[in-house]
């Protein structure tokens, strides 16, 4: 589409051909992108920089913050985390070329099959935990790990997993922390605003998420859902109200329940690490890190 085309800025039209939509979230949408000269495959992220704000107010020039910070996860080596080859900014767009992957997302998977069996269950949900652990030491808290997060490489149920879209929600949702917490910002300068939204959470924050996904894996439905009628959803969730239904927990082991359990714990001084996390007894199982380190 040419038309389209002229709107590129000359670094994306020079090197790729944009193709179909693979998917859309709340920062903008994802496109498939094939390089010019080698033909390989990418994925290109259109995000509108509108999107960045604090206190509900545009602030384009949050866009050097945002670009430091691609610089930081450019430098990320991981195979369970989505490759970061290029970024290219315009005044109102950023474009992130991203590594491309086929499997879809784990969200539409779990939703195919139903749940997976718990050997399988095990080896993604070990892949996921080493993926965050990696990004943690790297100082970077994902804040937004949910099973549309996960990309699978292939459609096969045991498979390569890769964690995207992390690092950059912190400066979409900076504002909407703010009014969360302290009434109007109006006074308050940018760097306040931005602490609010980086330092309110922990990266424990990441340590619940994962036990919420790891709950999903194991038996196809969440530990908190709006369609639970005997509470609402944030009185759940702040309680730490879930629990293990014999009807679909019976033939799962305890030691998946007990790390479950480790991580859905409300406090997060308490809740495991990712350290805790790994040396775990439902992870020692040779056999998975096999399959898991191939
Ligand atoms: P948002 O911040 O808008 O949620 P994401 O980075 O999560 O953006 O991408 C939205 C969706 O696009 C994903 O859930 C996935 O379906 C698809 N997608 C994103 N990145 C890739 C990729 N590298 N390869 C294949 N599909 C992708
Ligand atoms: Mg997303």
């Amino acid at each position: 589409n040419t038309d389209e085309d002229k709107t590129l800025p000359a670094e994306i039209r020079d090197k790729y051909t944009l193709g179909r939509t693979l998917g859309k979230g709340a920062c903008g949408e994802v496109k498939v992108a094939f390089s010019k000269g080698t033909c390989e495959r990418f994925a290109v992220k259109i995000i509108s920089k509108k999107k960045f704000t604090i206190g509900g107010v545009n602030q384009v020039n949050l866009g050097q913050q945002v670009m430091n910070e691609v610089k930081v996860l450019k430098a990320l080596k991981h195979p369970c985390i989505i490759k970061i080859e290029d970024v290219v900014d315009s005044p109102d767009v950023l474009y992130i070329v991203l590594e491309l992957v086929d499997g879809g997302e784990l969200f539409d998977k779990v939703v195919s099959i139903g749940q997976y069996d718990e050997p399988t269950a095990k080896l993604m949900s070990y892949q996921m935990v080493c993926a965050v652990k990696y990004l943690h030491d790297e100082g970077i808290t994902h804040r937004d790990l949910k099973p549309e997060n996960i990309l699978l490489a292939t459609e096969e149920n045991e498979t390569l997993i890769k964690v995207t879209d992390f690092g950059l929600s912190k400066f979409v949702d900076a504002g909407t922390m703010m009014k969360t917490f302290c009434g109007t910002p109006s006074y308050l300068a940018p760097e306040i605003l931005l602490t609010v939204g980086m330092g309110a959470y922990t990266k424990a924050i990441d340590c619940w998420s994962l036990g919420v996904i790891i709950y999903i894996c194991l038996v196809g439905y969440p530990p908190f859902s709006d369609e639970r009628e005997d509470m609402a959803l944030n009185k759940q969730i702040i309680g730490g109200h879930y629990s293990f239904p014999k009807e679909y927990w019976k033939d799962i082991s305890e030691e998946a329940i007990d790390l479950v359990k480790k991580l859905l714990t409300v406090d997060p001084k308490k809740r495991a690490t990712l350290e805790e996390v790994i040396g775990h007894p439902w992870f020692k199982d040779d056999a998975m890190k096999k399959k898991a380190n191939k």
